[in-house]
């Protein structure tokens, strides 16, 4: 099920989509037969169980930490995670790169911008962004790899707004390149995109697409 499942979307996806298997609350035995099916990035929402399944499965595997994070608990996942979408504020910046600095590992990071109508999703706005940037911390902050942007469209039926909201997101992400990262070949990640908006996401410039329920059924 699940490798005929992941084999349909990659079948959607051209080669320079990289397709993430949103694994959370998803036992070991599924994440193995996607493994199997050749699957070696997958995202998950809380470090604990992050952990917990690091542990246990094959080493190859690129884990992404795609929730919300705390900073106390940065240490767990420092040493070894691929990457971290959302990191959503300054603080939460500083402390991954102290991090980083403690066991001498560049961790790779995502911007998260807040692009949907709902007031509980985590995100940057743009000000806030460019204030940082242009600060002098942020050049002190040699411990983080930031690659590109991360957001969530709004929770809704109507695709105009979707579309919206992705087309937001890429805007952003290309006015960053061009005023800040021109010289910096690693910024050139768009996570946007789940089950239900990944084909939206894609027509808007998504060059990475967080999968779940469609690949391991629903939660
Ligand atoms: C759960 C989750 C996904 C995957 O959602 P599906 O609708 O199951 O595809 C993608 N991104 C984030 C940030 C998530 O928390």
């Amino acid at each position: 099920m699940i490798k005929n499942r992941l084999k349909e979307i990659k079948a959607d996806l051209s080669e320079n989509i990289t397709l993430i298997a949103v694994s959370k609350t998803k036992p070991i035995d599924a994440i193995l037969e996607a493994y199997e099916a050749g699957q070696r990035d997958f995202g998950e929402n809380k470090v604990q169980e992050l952990v917990e399944k690091f542990e246990k499965l094959p080493k190859d595997i690129n884990w992404h930490m795609i929730g919300h994070l705390q900073s106390n608990k940065i240490k767990y996942i420092a040493s070894f995670i691929h990457l971290i979408h959302g990191v959503d504020s300054l603080k939460l910046l500083v402390e991954i790169d102290k991090n980083g600095r403690k066991i001498n590992r560049k961790i790779p990071c995502l911007l998260q911008f807040h692009i949907a109508q709902e007031e509980t999703k985590f995100g940057f706005d743009w000000n806030e962004i460019v204030v940082f940037l242009e600060n002098e911390t942020c050049k002190q902050l040699t411990f983080v790899d930031i690659k590109g942007v991360m957001g969530m469209a709004s929770f809704t039926d109507n695709n105009m707004q979707i579309q919206k909201e992705f087309s937001e997101l890429k805007t952003i992400f290309d006015n960053l390149k061009r005023d800040y990262f021109h010289v910096n070949e690693d910024f050139k990640i768009i996570s946007m995109g789940m089950s239900n908006d990944y084909k939206i996401a894609i027509e808007e410039g998504s060059n990475m697409v967080r999968i779940g329920s469609s690949i391991f059924g629903s939660r």
